[in-house]
């Protein structure tokens, strides 16, 4: 699934991550906020716990990854994930430390991106079991544009990481909390004859 058809709207898979305050809650504004800023989610993945993988003295992450369509640009992603993570509470910190929101641009239709800025794929991808696992539940079968498949990507993460990166699912994540965020599905039998 590269998720692009020329001159349509192009599928994007971000990463949301969450260690402060209501994490859950956190994920959610930051999901109305991507959607306001002209994102259409179509499926998430489970929210995930995570241990903080670059500086450990700090609290467990919630993770998720989501896929969308848009017709936004990259750059244009970019900002509506910083508008998320604004809205969310984010305030400047160190690198790699706590955070309300942390959004990242995993992969952005099957393009590879290297600008001023930003990278596409995300840089990081293949190191980072709380991303890998995330995105392969949702798509297992995604081809990672100049690193292959993501199955792949992920077998070797698990064998090579410390057993402290892997992740544990918390269950669904349920960005609208209620309110349906996806159109409803057809009722069971419609269209059968
Ligand atoms: P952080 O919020 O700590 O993840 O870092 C965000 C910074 O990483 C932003 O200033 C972006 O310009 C840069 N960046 C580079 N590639 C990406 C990407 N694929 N997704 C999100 N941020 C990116």
């Amino acid at each position: 699934m590269s998720g692009e058809t020329p001159g349509g709207p192009v599928r994007v898979w971000l990463g949301l991550g969450s260690n402060l305050g209501n994490r859950v809650a956190a994920l959610r504004t930051g999901v109305a906020a991507l959607i306001q800023a002209g994102l259409e989610p179509e499926a998430f993945s489970d929210l995930y716990h995570s241990r903080p993988k670059y500086l450990p003295d700090q609290p467990p992450f919630v993770n998720a990854v989501g896929r969308f369509r848009t017709r936004l640009t990259p750059l244009q992603v970019l900002a509506a994930g910083r508008a998320a993570e604004a809205a969310a509470g984010r305030r400047p910190r160190e690198r790699y430390g706590p955070r309300e929101l942390d959004v990242d641009i995993l992969l952005y239709g099957g393009r590879r991106i290297e600008g001023e800025g930003l990278t596409v794929p995300h840089p990081a991808l293949a190191e980072r079991l709380f991303v890998l696992v995330p995105l392969a539940e949702l798509d297992p079968g995604l081809e990672v544009p100049g690193l292959g498949p993501l199955s792949g990507l992920l077998s070797e993460a698990l064998a090579r990481l410390p057993a402290e990166e892997r992740v544990v699912s918390l269950g669904r994540f349920e960005p609208g909390r209620g309110r349906p965020l996806f159109p409803p599905a057809a009722p069971a039998g419609a269209g059968e004859a």
